[in-house]
């Protein structure tokens, strides 16, 4: 991501030093800061590769700054920080892992969510509680409906069919796994969806309890 004015660069998450960088090479940019949504090796794997290459500032979560690679600024909950001209809300997301958080821009009607929410589905609950969990779709499911939600991985379509098994019935929910089919046929990604669309077909966002959430992500953990 870029802010136009200042010419700041970020990733958010470092799964592949080597290819993110090509990236910014291909395209001239110079990464000055990297944020990380949580430790898993997947997503902070070239911080330390990134960071000697660039001297890129590597932001993240207070709760999980011990397991954080090369973290230079840790945040808590609700902290706001400038890049550029954009202020970037840190929100925590716990349950995925406990120290998880995601960056909400209003600048750009953007959330990078990590592991949190995937388009229709939600990340596995490895350190955090469904209670946990529930408290952390209800602050993404405030944010305003129109906002573009990045999620760290391209899992739609099992998602989307495992969706519609907890909701077959949900008109707004086939239409989303039918497009979802369509744009993965031509090799195009699902990603961005939005709060609002989530709000609509996401049966975890959607789950009302956190112990219907919980119920259904075991489901998932066994489909
Ligand atoms: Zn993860």
């Amino acid at each position: 991501m870029v802010e136009p004015k200042s010419g700041l660069c970020a990733t958010i998450d470092t799964p592949d030093g080597v290819e993110i960088a090509r990236q910014c090479n291909a395209r001239g940019l110079n990464l000055t800061h990297i944020f990380n949504t949580h430790h898993h090796f997947d997503h902070v794997g070239g911080n330390l590769f990134l960071k000697e290459k660039y001297g890129a500032t590597i932001i993240g979560p207070k709760a999980d700054s011990g397991r954080i690679p090369g973290i230079d600024v840790a945040l808590g909950d609700g902290e706001i920080f400038k890049f550029g001209d954009y202020d970037i809300h840190l929100i925590h997301t716990p349950g995925h892992t406990l120290g998880h958080c995601a960056y909400y821009i209003p600048d750009e009607a953007s959330v990078f969510v990590g592991d949190t929410i995937f388009v229709m589905g939600c990340g596995k609950l490895f350190e955090g509680t469904p209670e946990q969990m529930f408290g952390s779709m209800a602050k993404l499911a405030a944010l305003p409906d129109e906002t573009k939600v990045y999620p760290a991985h391209e899992y739609t379509l099992s998602n989307a069919a495992f969706a519609m098994t907890v909701e077959p019935d949900n008109p707004d929910l086939n239409q989303a796994a039918q497009n979802a089919k369509a744009l993965r046929a031509k090799g195009l990604p699902t990603i961005p969806t939005t709060i609002g669309m989530e709000r609509k077909t996401n049966p975890f966002m959607r789950a009302g309890t956190a112990e219907r959430l919980g119920k259904i992500r075991k489901a998932k953990d066994h489909f």
